[in-house]
């Protein structure tokens, strides 16, 4: 798999590899960049290694061979290895892994829990996120009284708050249905544009794809 570059990559990926058994190469010699505020999307089958490629990204997995550079330092290659909580980045998953004894305002907040802010502060930036994704009337509520297009619109807002360099989504939207995925995907765009966060949106859904994206 080879995806055409840019000229001022934020994340430059070269030649990387990824075996989970000996004998079964998951990824094969993978190379793509994307430029800063890029939205760049990995089209692709499922079992095709695209939950692979991010997960080796976000650093939650290690390359087997080649190099990963983010924001113009090496995070990953021989002997190096960056945790992904050094990586300046934010992970959306299908499932939204909200934490279900928090209000949504208080799972939001959190992501801002490592910057120098105060309580105050914290509440204000995410309620005002809250109300981005159209939500600011249900900061008090918990995630089990919220609907999966909700629960996800909270994930989004969590994942937009602290402003990360970079936005990894894997398939975020496909536990809901196609009306909800329609209106979700225009505001990730739009969103995630005007943050300026570079972002890789993985799926196996084609309109998605072309919906969301600089880049395929
Ligand atoms: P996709 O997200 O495109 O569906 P994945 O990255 O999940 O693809 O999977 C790519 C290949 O790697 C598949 O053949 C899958 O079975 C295998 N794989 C993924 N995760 C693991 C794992 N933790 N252990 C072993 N094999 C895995
Ligand atoms: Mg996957």
């Amino acid at each position: 798999m080879v995806i055409a570059g840019s000229a001022a990559p934020s994340l430059r990926i070269d030649r990387v590899s990824k075996r989970y058994t000996p004998t079964k190469l998951a990824l094969d010699e993978v190379e793509f960049q994307a430029g800063s505020g890029e939205f760049v999307v990995l089209l692709g089958p499922s079992f095709s290694g695209k939950s692979t490629l991010i997960r080796l990204i976000a650093g939650i997995e290690t390359v087997e061979s080649g190099q990963m550079a983010l924001h113009g330092k090496m995070v990953a290659g021989p002997g190096k290895h960056r945790p992904p909580e050094g990586r300046d980045l934010v992970m959306v998953v299908r499932d939204y892994a909200l934490w279900p004894h928090m209000k949504a305002i208080d799972n939001v907040a959190f992501a801002l829990r490592r910057l120098k802010m105060s309580a105050d502060e914290r509440r204000c930036a995410s309620l005002a996120m809250l109300d981005r994704v159209g939500l600011a009337a249900y900061a008090e509520q918990y995630p089990n009284d919220l609907s999966g297009g909700e629960q996800q619109r909270v994930a989004l807002a969590r994942a937009l708050v602290s402003k990360p360099g970079l936005l990894l989504f894997d398939e975020p939207l496909s536990n809901l249905d196609a009306d909800l995925r329609e209106r979700l995907r225009v505001e990730i765009a739009s969103l995630t544009r005007e943050c300026g966060s570079t972002a890789v949106y993985i799926t196996h859904d084609q309109s998605e794809a072309f919906a969301l994206a600089d880049k395929i």
